[in-house]
């Protein structure tokens, strides 16, 4: 045989695995199948069979067969996709975790269309650089977390993990009740359990977190904290007479709290030990924190004080388990925390922490950036993606920022080991991606993150023009310096649509996107005079439903936004009723 028609040959077995549409696919999993290998088939028999009409079945002929193989060997959590032989794809997974994102990057190159599901081309090995590729969900202000049905908060943690996400965090506040027993602390306890199990589920890391000093709403009074920053050592006022504490929060310098500060962790140890906590977090502020001489000041004194015995408890509990040391919002009311913490751990590395976690609501903190990390620990951070700028958070639309994102992470990547994307709910879905796939490669550019993003979601024909559109988004993110390109980003979208498959027409991702291009152009239109009623009020229903807001707390709860009209048009004209 010449060499040409073997060439020729290769080609057309090779033909299915190489870009050819196929309407059923044979899944095979590798033989060492337990849970969460299986879980992971079902997610990839799940996004094929929901994105297009092709078929994944376990055996029979098919023209396409994906293999998912584990095979140590090319980086931890890594994974490689190779062609093998006629019709054949293999995943190869360097464990479990490279396995679901080797899975992931082959569903995010494909195609899903009429024609069924063309896989993508893409072949090669990649592994994460960064080992911490967390998000937290906070459970709150009766927010998407807290209320949505859990087949859909677990579907959406599964999407997301196919982007490489590793572990989640959530939250047990104390503030809402009267101790442990309280019916509605169990709800709570009940509903973090089932959202930390989604992960478990697929060989992944959970997480929860604590405040340094946290108390129940019954706590005694005469334990409580001092929050107050006004003629206080250790304290500065720049910031207001007072820290963020919500008045529950307890002294740990005085007699009985830090007993009871253990105690409190001990039941949260009880209550999440048959799932498993792999990183325990402990938070200065922000809850949280106490301003009294003997605790003074905080970050650098009382905190430290009580946080070594919890993260000690911790680690006896959770053999194994990471613990994560808070320094949010470290100097913004207190004098020498950063500059305290890092004498402290330079005199003696503490053996207690294996992470630091820092980042700020506004600028990222200078001092670990110019200084170093505290005990030169790595370090992890905690980037807002659902609130800045938009109030109420998600009340209109999708708010991607891939700009602001990219300019964070350049002022920081090179200090960090991953971190904790803070998240309020659905609506910051782009932001989440950019954040993880940031994680797992620091130098890919967000904006190059946005383009996978929608060639994924919503198909590699209309990609550029939805980066595109994010970019106006972006521009337009403050809400009183929305320009003429609101209505270019709508247009855009009106080309874009015909063009989408049903599956992702009816998407609330593809929603969440129109959503925001038709606020944005109303509320430009209302700088003119001519917004619309109507526009807004679907606008606000869609929303409303799609983020399960009904009940939210007003902050998360998709805004009221008037029309403007000017006088004389489109007014409704004075009927004369005759009276
Ligand atoms: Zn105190």
């Amino acid at each position: 045989m010449h060499w040409w028609i073997v060439f020729v040959t290769l080609a057309c077995a090779a033909a299915n695995a190489r870009g050819e549409a196929v309407k059923s696919i044979r899944l095979a999993l590798p033989p060492e199948r337990d849970a969460v290998i299986e879980n992971i088939g079902r997610v990839f028999v799940r996004q094929i069979e929901s994105r297009c009409d092709a078929k994944v079945t376990p055996d029979g002929e098919a023209p396409l067969v994906v293999e998912l193989v584990v095979a140590p060997g090319i980086g931890a959590e890594g994974f490689r996709i190779e062609d093998g032989g006629a019709g054949r794809i293999r995943v190869v997974g360097n464990d479990r975790r490279g396995l679901l994102y080797g899975v992931g990057k082959l569903l995010h190159a494909s195609r899903f269309d009429a024609d069924g599901f063309t896989p993508g081309a893409w072949r090669g090995a990649s592994v994460p650089k960064m080992p911490v590729r967390g998000v937290y969900f906070a459970t709150h202000f009766q927010n998407y977390y807290q209320v949505a049905p859990i087949e859909d908060v677990t579907r959406y943690f599964e999407d997301l993990s196919l982007w490489g996400t590793n572990s989640l965090l959530v939250w047990y506040g104390m503030e809402e009740f009267n101790g442990f027993d309280d019916p509605k602390a169990q709800a709570m306890i009940t509903r973090l359990r089932v959202l930390l199990k989604i992960v478990k589920d697929l060989g992944l890391d959970a997480s929860l977190g604590c405040i340094g000093n946290d108390g129940y709403k019954n706590s005694p009074a005469e334990l409580r904290a001092d929050s107050s920053t006004v003629d206080h050592a250790g304290y500065h006022t720049n910031n207001g007479p007072r820290i963020y504490n919500l008045g529950n929060e307890l002294c740990p310098s005085k007699p009985g709290v830090p007993e009871l500060e253990m105690q409190f962790c001990q039941e949260k140890f009880g209550a999440f030990k048959d799932i498993g906590l792999d990183y325990w977090f402990i938070w200065p502020y922000d809850n949280g924190g106490c301003t009294c001489p003997k605790c003074a000041p905080w970050g650098a004194n009382g905190y430290l004080r009580m946080a070594e015995p919890l993260a000690r408890a911790y680690r006896q509990a959770f053999p194994g388990g990471k613990v994560i040391l808070g320094t949010w919002y470290f100097d913004r009311w207190g004098v020498g925390e950063w500059d305290g913490i890092a004498a402290k751990f330079a005199e003696k590395k503490p053996d207690w922490v294996d992470y630091i976690m820092a980042d700020n609501f506004e600028e990222y903190p200078r001092y670990p950036l110019d200084k170093g990390v505290p005990g030169g620990l790595p370090m992890l951070n905690f980037p807002d993606i659902s609130m800045w700028g938009q109030d109420p958070w998600g009340g209109y639309g999708a708010n991607p920022h891939p700009g602001r994102l990219q300019a964070r992470w350049d002022e920081t990547k090179h200090k960090l080991s991953g971190g904790f994307p803070y998240s309020e709910g659905i609506y910051e879905d782009i932001n989440k991606v950019i954040v993880a796939r940031l994680y797992w490669d620091p130098d890919r550019p967000a904006i190059e993150t946005v383009r996978d993003y929608a060639a994924f979601e919503f198909g590699p024909d209309v990609a550029d023009d939805v980066t595109t559109v994010v970019e106006i988004f972006e521009k337009n993110h403050w809400r009183n310096q929305i320009g003429p390109s609101a209505a270019t980003a709508v247009e855009l979208l009106d080309r874009i649509e015909p063009k989408l498959t049903p599956q992702v027409r009816q998407s609330w991702r593809w929603r969440l996107v129109r959503i925001r291009a038709a606020i944005d152009q109303e509320m430009y239109r209302n700088t003119l005079g001519q917004g619309r009623e109507e526009v807004f009020r679907a606008a606000r229903e869609e929303l409303t439903a799609i983020l399960r807001s009904q009940d939210a707390w007003p902050m998360l709860r998709p805004a009221v936004i008037p029309a403007v009209k000017r006088e004389g048009e489109g007014q409704p004209k004075a009927e004369n009723d005759g009276r």
